[in-house]
């Protein structure tokens, strides 16, 4: 068994926060182990917590269609979200369920090992880029011990906001200059492992 279904089996089992008794499914998170590229979401909504998978709904359509601008599918990289089980009522997670879930995003990124980890949100995008505003570092990226984190919007604020659209399109194109370092990359310090929102 990988390490990675090892660590499904155990989210699977996770009691550790009120949302746990009224969750259909976690959504541990999916696509290609050995992914260059792993997004970070904020928690599963209504139709990830039906089908136990991340980012199935509206803003997961679009996130589906943000990858073929860049000539990727959901199996080419690695999907996850910063808390597995969904918030009652769609609400913000609690910092309690971040920092509870942490341990397994942690562990999520040690084995995926990508290369690049994008940010879809601010909840995402505090756990790595503590103290910044997304409206100021979107498009954005930075490195640190051999990881590129990169800060976007989240697919579902296009939903909400349609300018925002054009700015989450043009941000994803900049993904492959990621890949091949063909942009600028800040050095970054303090280590963005560590759960410093808290
Ligand atoms: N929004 C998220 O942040 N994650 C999902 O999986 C779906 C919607």
């Amino acid at each position: 068994m990988s390490s990675l279904t090892d660590l499904y089996q155990e989210i699977n089992q996770c009691q550790q926060c009120e949302i746990a008794k009224h969750r259909t499914k976690t959504v541990p998170g999916e696509g290609f182990e050995n992914a260059d590229l792993m997004f970070i979401g904020e928690a599963p909504g209504w139709y990830e917590d039906q089908q136990g998978r991340p980012f199935v709904g509206p803003a997961g359509q679009f996130l589906d269609k943000l990858l073929t601008l860049i000539n990727l599918n959901r199996s080419q990289v690695y999907i996850a979200n910063v808390i597995k089980c969904r918030p009652h009522g769609n609400r913000d997670p609690l910092p309690t369920e971040i920092q509870n879930c942490h341990p397994y995003l942690v562990r999520q990124i040690e084995i995926i090992q990508p290369r690049v980890i994008i940010t879809l949100g601010r909840y995402s995008m505090s756990l790595f880029f503590p103290g910044k505003s997304i409206s100021k570092i979107h498009g954005t990226a930075m490195k640190q011990d051999n990881i590129i984190y990169y800060a976007m919007y989240h697919p579902a604020a296009a939903l909400h906001q349609q300018s925002l659209r054009q700015i989450i399109e043009t941000d994803m194109l900049k993904i492959p200059s990621l890949l091949t370092e063909t942009i600028d990359v800040a050095d970054i310090k303090p280590p963005p492992k560590q759960l410093s929102m808290f």
